[in-house]
């Protein structure tokens, strides 16, 4: 524990007035934070599609049903459950990385056959259009490629998923002195100006009609945040309602 002691303008003389600052910085208090924060968040973030599941379960099991019906309401409750799973492996994965728990695997790893990979991976599975621009030579940054590839899975996948009316995201990569910038950039709904200071915030969401149906948890660009500045990079986005957004990560890259 620490206490902090400040005294007013008032001067010594003075009655009353002061203010006393007791912090808890033990790894304790630390760590119960963190309890604190799991419970909230249990309580606030799971609890609808846990409502949903149960109450999908409870018909199931009460109802005589067609079996059309029943395929309908098994397909929400595996859509939910699998939400949930996934959330919670975000959340944990993301508390790890926020401890300094998670370790990273650090390589030389050329950028543009990862994004290449990644990109790759996406034509297959969504069949969008991702047009890349990458430089003729190799570009070299220390870093664990997993977690690289999740940046960039969880950015394209976003440029994606927010672009129901467009199928083109762009992928560039270029090199600027000592760094190299990524561009994911998409013709999707933007992001509006009141939502743009709290976007690596976890859990946060865009409450709009117009992405209300878009499934999500809120963590994924909370987890770009962090593995890029454990890269010692930067993660920043432009974004204008109804035109599209950019997201920019920037890394030092080796010199050749
Ligand atoms: P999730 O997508 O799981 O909700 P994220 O942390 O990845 O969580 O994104 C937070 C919010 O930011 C999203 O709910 C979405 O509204 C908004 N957002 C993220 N990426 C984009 C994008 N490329 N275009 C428009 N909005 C976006």
């Amino acid at each position: 524990f620490y206490a902090v002691q400040v005294e007013t303008d008032a001067g010594p003389d003075a009655a009353g007035d002061r203010l006393i600052v007791i912090s808890d910085r033990t790894e304790e208090g630390r760590l119960n934070e963190r309890k604190m924060e799991f419970v909230s968040i249990i309580s606030h973030e799971l609890r609808t599609p846990l409502t949903s599941i149960l109450g999908f379960v409870e018909i199931l099991s009460t109802r005589e049903l067609e079996r059309e019906k029943q395929l309908k309401y098994l397909t929400t409750v595996y859509k939910e459950a699998a939400r949930l799973s996934g959330m919670l492996n975000d959340f944990l994965d993301l508390q790890r990385m926020e401890a300094g728990h998670h370790s990273y695997d650090f390589h030389v790893v050329e950028v543009g056959e990862l994004i290449r990979d990644v990109a790759e991976q996406w034509d297959d599975r969504q069949h969008s259009f991702i047009r890349m621009q990458l430089p003729e030579q190799p570009v070299y940054v220390h870093a664990d490629a997993d977690k690289l590839r999740q940046v960039l899975h969880n950015l394209i996948s976003n440029a994606i998923k927010y672009a129901p009316d467009s199928k083109v995201t762009d992928l560039r990569l270029q090199v600027q002195g000592s760094a190299a910038f990524i561009h994911v950039q998409d013709y999707g709904l933007g992001i509006p100006d009141d939502a743009k200071p709290h976007m690596f915030t976890k859990f946060y969401r865009v409450d709009n009609t117009d992405r209300r149906k878009i499934g999500g948890t809120g963590l994924g660009l909370a987890i770009v945040k962090e593995i890029v500045e454990a890269h010692g990079g930067t993660v920043r986005f432009e974004s204008e309602l109804g035109k599209g957004s950019t997201f920019i990560v920037t890394l030092p890259c080796m010199a050749l």
